[in-house]
């Protein structure tokens, strides 16, 4: 379990650690397979989040999907991504957390994704948590503990508060 003290010095931004659904790239489920290749290489990620049309988050769309679709014995064709839509080949199997996350529950489900959606309790997507900025929390709160002269003003004042 990590320590309240850890876990409110890294939750001092909590708020950077989500990126709002407006920021992130999506594919509807509906979409034709091969628009959901054409937004991968764009925005330049090998996974997004899937959307239904009230924005409800149904899952993960990767390059390794689509690429397998269009694998032959001896070559990629795009033809064989006709008539199939993103719904065909999206994962639905991963982790998905709640907007009222724990830090506890993040930390240990981003040891094995990149990302992890986040939603709300009607399943609406608001938006993924990186690993990229969960390391950003670790590195700024890894550098405070070595420094003595913030750190015990500050856990002085968060044991104070608690
Ligand atoms: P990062 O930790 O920033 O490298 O992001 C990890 C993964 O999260 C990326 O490889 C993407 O799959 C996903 N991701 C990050 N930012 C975005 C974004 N703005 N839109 C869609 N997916 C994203």
């Amino acid at each position: 379990m990590i320590g309240s003290t850890v876990e409110k010095l890294m939750l001092e931004n909590r708020d950077t650690f989500l990126i709002p659904a407006a920021n992130v790239a999506n594919v509807m489920e509906g979409n034709p397979l091969e628009h959901g290749l054409l937004v991968l290489s764009k925005v330049g990620y090998s996974k997004i989040p899937v959307l239904d049309r009230q924005d409800h988050f149904v899952g993960l769309l990767s390059l390794t999907a689509i690429v397998n679709k269009m694998m032959e014995s001896t070559k990629i064709d795009s033809e064989n991504l006709s008539g199939l839509t993103v719904a065909d080949v999206m994962e639905t199997d991963m982790t998905v957390i709640h907007e009222n996350w724990e830090l506890e529950d993040v930390l240990h489900d981003l040891v094995d994704a990149a990302f992890l959606p986040v939603v709300d309790d009607e399943n609406v997507f608001k938006g993924i948590i990186t690993r990229r900025e969960l390391l950003k929390a670790v590195n700024r709160t890894a550098h405070e503990l070595e420094r003595e002269n913030v750190l015990i003003p500050k856990v002085t004042k968060l044991v104070l508060q608690a």
